[in-house]
């Protein structure tokens, strides 16, 4: 089971991802995968270090 690192849903069987590899600093890095189809981005978390900006909605 493969998991969207945008949407954070599943990706089903029938849907089309690509595999996206992301460096580490540590060294190796992991593959996630995306929808290639556009979907909605999952909702951010609490921000664990506060560097993220306020959250706007418009
Ligand atoms: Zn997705």
């Amino acid at each position: 089971m493969r998991l969207c690192d945008r949407c954070g849903k599943r990706i089903t069987p029938d849907e089309d991802y690509r595999p996206y590899d992301i460096p580490a600093g540590s060294g190796a890095g992991i593959t996630v995968f995306l929808h290639v189809r556009p979907c909605r981005r999952a909702q951010l978390q609490t921000a664990p270090s506060g560097r993220q900006p306020a959250r706007r909605y418009r």
